[in-house]
């Protein structure tokens, strides 16, 4: 048997007809960006968060640089950002002119480490942004502690957890603002580039959505040196087919982690840690192992497809040399880094499937 890593699937088998229909319903009004579609699904999906505005953008890179950028975060300033996460956090910040200042995660959880925040706060330090990596919340309630004692904007990164929560509250509604990604193979996914920025503050919604549309008020009216990042009417329609079918899909996936959790049974390999007041959306159900990749060979042999999330950590990345990091300064991610592995994990896998790759990793 032959198991991908991720499959599209079983999803397009169920939403294929409706998808087709979104494409037909926005061919027949011939008109492609900025409309009826946009708006629509930003009502829904502020609905499904219980935010008051949503502003769809161009992707999830875009929703955070927006994000920053009408918080008033730019040169001179520095903003806390995990050190292991998907490079365009990182990005997000270098593009607005700030400076990216990284910290440590838990290694249990992958998410950054409330306890190590406050030692990186400098005066210049204007903002948080915690990432809610592989679908698992991050510990907001010191995170929103640390940020009003000492000031800071919260910007968090919700590009793996759409309808994850945290104390029974949905992840992208504690900060300032928050950025999503609907890039395709995300828990919620356009069929093509996608994101949001979502916010409760009706000055900041209205001055992301001027950033990302030429820095424009009304047209051909500039007030800022704005970026053209907008969400098209096409990927908001097929958004708007596939919303109304996260929370299934994110239980779907909870069904194979727990699967996961309870047939996985090798010593060598550590499960990942859920914490008891978090419901994760499982992005990526990431082990690991000292010997990971003779484990990724073992699976692989096995037909089981892998992937690394993250195999070069940020601060060793070529383009942030300037930052003038070297190996041994963020021990933690560098440990993620060299062990993580993740195990396939996508809406409709079967049971089959699913033990297939539990008897693989029991048998390494
Ligand atoms: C995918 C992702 C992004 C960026 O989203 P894009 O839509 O690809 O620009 C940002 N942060 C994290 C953690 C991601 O996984």
């Amino acid at each position: 048997m032959t198991i991908p890593f991720a499959s599209f699937l079983p999803m397009e088998r169920e939403l294929g007809p409706a998808l087709r229909e979104a494409f037909d319903r926005v061919f027949r009004r011939s008109w492609y960006v900025e409309g009826a579609e946009d708006e629509a699904f930003e009502r829904a999906f502020a609905e499904y968060l219980g935010m008051r505005h949503c502003v769809g953008v161009g992707n999830g890179l875009d929703a955070l640089m927006l994000a920053l950028k009408a918080l008033g975060i730019g040169e001179g300033d520095e903003v806390i950002v995990p050190s292991n996460t998907f490079i365009a956090t990182a990005l997000a910040v270098t593009y607005v002119g700030a400076r990216v200042v990284f910290v440590e995660p838990d290694i249990r959880t992958f998410n950054i480490d409330p306890a190590r925040i406050e030692g990186a706060v400098t005066e210049r330090t204007k903002a948080i942004m915690p990432v809610h990596l592989y679908g698992q919340a991050c510990d907001m309630d010191p995170i929103m502690e640390i940020a009003r004692r000492r000031g800071l904007k919260v910007v968090e990164d919700c590009a793996q957890a759409h309808g994850a929560t945290y104390k029974g509250r949905k992840v992208g509604t504690f900060g300032d603002a928050a950025g999503f990604s609907f890039y395709p193979g995300k828990n919620l996914g356009a069929l093509g580039d996608a994101g949001a920025a979502v916010t409760n503050d009706d000055a900041l919604a209205e001055k992301i959505r001027a950033l990302g549309n030429y820095g424009s008020d009304y047209k051909y009216h500039h007030i800022y040196k704005g970026n053209n990042s907008r969400l098209d009417e096409l990927q908001a329609a097929f958004l708007s087919v596939k919303l109304p079918h996260l929370d299934r899909m994110n239980a779907d996936r909870r069904r194979i982690a727990g699967r996961y959790l309870s047939g996985i049974r090798n010593p060598g390999v550590t499960l990942p840690f859920v914490r008891d007041d978090c419901v994760p959306v499982w992005h990526i159900f990431g082990v690991r192992c000292e010997a990971r990749d003779a484990l990724e060979s073992h699976l692989k042999a096995r037909g089981v497809g892998t992937n690394k999330h993250y195999p070069i950590p940020m601060h060793l990345q070529e383009c942030y040399r300037d930052l003038g990091y070297s190996k041994g300064d963020f021990p933690i991610a560098e440990a993620i880094s060299a062990t993580e592995l993740s195990l396939p994990m996508y809406y409709g896998m079967s049971d089959e499937e699913i033990e297939c790759v539990v008897e693989a990793i029991n048998t390494f």
